[in-house]
């Protein structure tokens, strides 16, 4: 079968993805259709931290798919209680919000909060402001897209939705500087990823929490690529010492079995919601429970986190030993890496391409970055697997 012809001819040509057919997966391995091994270095976006199809994972779902898969919210389900409690534990939560998609996580805590700034903040109706920062990535509705930068995801899509205002990343000053009467919450992503794994500098989520403290202002983390252990701590919050007052986590929630993503918030804020103001057909189905109840209970049994950050420091020590002169800067957390190459001298596809033939997936990011992010199961052999391949074709 033409895999590529057909998918050309009938679906949609809104991806480009590499020329790789799989069919297979396994931990950190993955296998295309003719047999031949890759070690997965994108993870689906940070969505299989546990490794492809863990076998408790698996489990849980084909048991619970086999039971009960979904009853919507008109009734209750025996799962989502302890999905609940268990993930309020981990992550010292006060409530959650259930939903299927990271996007869905954003536009709730959107809905949420703006509930909040009206009937809590005492903000006039239809004025409530919300801060982002620009080169965020937060998924692809509307709302979304109107407070994006990327001319790519935004041009042609318009009328967009107001409310929104947009700041430098990193740079706590623009944020103070930013804020009115009518600002209800700060998103913002703890490390950019889709803008290319940038780190916002040391102190800077501390000062943000600060600033939004002071002025009642709604902290929102978008933690849905950067939570669950991928930068080494289970929520990149913890690298600051901070509490969001809201989090959004997605992605591995569910270890790339089901999409599950989910609002953790405080109590003062989720309490603005009442029947019939929000929700979604899927949203807390009692398979998403399940399958998100194993995903997190082998996340740290199995000390993923910890392995995420001492694998993550080794991984990011073998990439700066690389020695090709276009290489402008080495930078990662946990295991959440970057590869930035001077631009416009530098195709990142092209090596990314060239990685792919030597047994090795990751994905460009921008023309001129690299993003390396195993799943967090991942060893030094294999960590020097991929150093091996990437000091091959990279130099
Ligand atoms: C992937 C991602 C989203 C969107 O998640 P989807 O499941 O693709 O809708 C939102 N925010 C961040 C930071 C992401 O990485």
């Amino acid at each position: 079968m033409d895999h590529f012809e057909i998918e050309k001819k009938f679906g949609a040509n809104n991806y480009k993805p590499l020329d790789v057919v799989l069919n297979r997966g396994e931990g950190i391995w993955v296998w295309d259709i003719d047999g031949k091994r890759y070690m997965d270095c994108l993870s689906a976006y940070s969505a299989v931290n546990q490794g492809h199809c863990h076998p408790e994972i698996v489990k849980a779902l084909t048991e619970q798919a086999g039971k009960l898969s979904l009853t919507s919210r008109a009734f209750r389900n025996d799962q989502l209680s302890q999905f609940y409690t268990e993930l309020c534990d981990l992550t010292n939560s006060h409530k959650v919000l259930p939903m299927n998609s990271g996007a869905e996580a954003v536009e709730t805590a959107i809905k949420t909060v703006r509930k909040w700034g009206y009937t809590t903040k005492g903000i006039a109706e239809d004025k409530a402001e919300i801060i982002v920062c620009d080169n965020n990535f937060h998924g692809r509705t509307i709302t979304i897209i109107s407070f994006s930068s990327d001319p790519t995801a935004k041009k042609g899509f318009g009328p967009f939705t107001p409310g929104f205002k947009s700041i430098p990343f990193g740079n706590a000053d623009a944020l103070k500087n930013a804020i009115t009467k009518n600002t209800i919450a700060f998103m913002v992503e703890p490390i950019q990823g889709e803008a290319g794994v940038i780190i916002p500098p040391k102190g800077y989520l501390k000062e943000v929490r600060q600033i939004c403290s002071e002025n009642n202002v709604v902290l929102i983390l978008d933690e849905i690529q950067t939570g669950l252990g991928r930068t080494g701590k289970l929520l990149a919050e913890e690298h600051e010492g901070i509490e969001s007052d809201m989090t959004l986590i997605g992605k591995a929630l569910a270890g790339g079995l089901y999409p599950v993503s989910a609002v953790l918030s405080n109590t003062e804020i989720m309490d603005v919601l009442n029947p019939g103001e929000h929700g979604s057909t899927f949203g807390g189905n009692p398979l998403a429970c399940a399958v998100a109840r194993a995903a997190l209970k082998v996340l740290v049994k199995e000390k993923m986190i910890e392995n995420s950050a001492a694998m993550g420091d080794y991984f990011l020590e073998g990439l700066k030993t690389l020695k090709n002169p276009m290489i402008k800067d080495v930078r990662g957390r946990g295991l959440m890496l970057g590869l930035e190459f001077v631009p416009e001298k530098i195709n990142a596809r092209a090596y990314c391409e060239s990685l792919k033939e030597n047994g090795l997936l990751c994905k460009e990011t921008h023309d001129n970055i690299i993003r390396f992010a195993p799943p967090l199961v991942v060893t030094k052999k294999d960590i020097d697997y991929a150093l091996e391949k990437i000091h091959k074709v990279i130099g």
